[in-house]
């Protein structure tokens, strides 16, 4: 992920599913989810960014983040969450590479019938920046892959009236610096993947990158989706956790891996700090980028606006 003054083709988000057809449902179930997701759900996201970490490095079109991408799916599987491995290859500066994006859908529930759902997209990156001597990722990649790790049984687990989608996202450091050929592969390969049927139906998708630091402040950049930010911000109210989150000073926009979904005009938004270190961002792209940097707060703070904006979005689906 990267920050700059960069222009981006930012196609118009008709993203009315907030406006209309909202309705204040009495759903029991969806209320039920809510109550059991008591747990430790930071916690669990350290656990499992401490257990991605200790399987090393994750550099692009190596073998292990071939492993990487099977580990993911096992602890996906471990939760009785169907998992595929989506392989393609690309064009890089480097020649043409492999890349596996791990994808996995928790079906809706309880939809009329003959009415296909609304879909919400989780996505994180699993691989890790390549050149770095020692680098591992504790926070970038392996808080987003916690988190979503951590939230995917409780999803599956609460019978949600939209179709959930967890992308799991290869090659999105780039080599050298983004451009067409560099960064960002799995998350174009995915966002093209969608038909325009399927897009039309995304109605939220949410990335999580470094969501960990100790020091925890999501700065959503301006081209978040309004929608969705204020979404964000009353979600992280609700749930004591407001003090995490801020909407951007300035009008920079993130390279990360929602740009080719927003692209499809698809309601995006980069829950990422990128300030990450003494106020800075010392820790990114360095060996510094280590557990002890990242902390199961952080990542319980962040699931917890995450989970709160997918609780207040089922109550609305019709
Ligand atoms: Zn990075």
């Amino acid at each position: 992920m990267e920050r700059g003054l960069a222009v981006f083709l930012c196609a118009v988000a008709a993203f009315v599913f907030a406006a209309c057809g909202a309705r204040p449902a009495a759903n029991a179930a969806t209320e039920d989810w809510r109550d059991r997701a008591t747990h430790e759900l930071g916690e669990a996201a350290f656990g499992h960014a401490a257990a991605f970490v200790a399987l090393g490095p994750k550099r692009v079109g190596t073998d292990e983040i071939r492993r990487a991408a099977e580990w993911i799916r096992s602890v996906l599987l471990d939760n009785g969450i169907r998992a595929e491995i989506d392989g393609f290859s690309d064009a890089t500066p480097a020649g043409e590479m492999a890349f596996s994006n791990v994808a996995a859908t928790i079906p809706a529930a309880g939809r009329p019938r003959g009415k296909k759902p609304p879909i919400v997209i989780l996505g994180a990156h699993y691989d890790t920046k390549s050149g770095i001597e020692n680098f591992v990722g504790a926070n970038d990649s392996a808080s987003g892959v916690g988190a979503l790790l951590a939230l995917a049984p409780v999803l599956a687990e609460a019978g949600l009236p939209f179709e959930t989608r967890l992308l799991f996202f290869d090659g999105e450091e780039s080599l050298r610096y983004y451009a067409a050929n560099d960064g960002l592969h799995g998350s174009r390969h995915a966002a093209a993947a969608l038909s325009a049927e399927e897009a039309g139906r995304v109605v939220a998708m949410i990335l999580l990158d470094m969501v960990g630091d100790r020091d925890l402040r999501v700065d959503l950049e301006r081209k978040t989706d309004k929608g969705l930010a204020r979404r964000i911000l009353r979600a992280a109210e609700k749930e004591g956790v407001r003090e995490h989150f801020a909407v951007a000073r300035g009008d920079f926009g993130l390279i990360d891996d929602h740009v080719p979904f927003r692209a499809r005009g698809i309601p995006c938004a980069d829950l990422c700090d990128f300030e990450y270190g003494e106020g800075r961002n010392a820790f990114w792209h360095t060996a510094e980028d280590t557990l002890d940097k990242i902390s199961a707060a952080s990542l319980g703070a962040v699931l917890k606006a995450v989970e709160r904006v997918l609780y207040d979005l089922a109550k609305e689906t019709p």
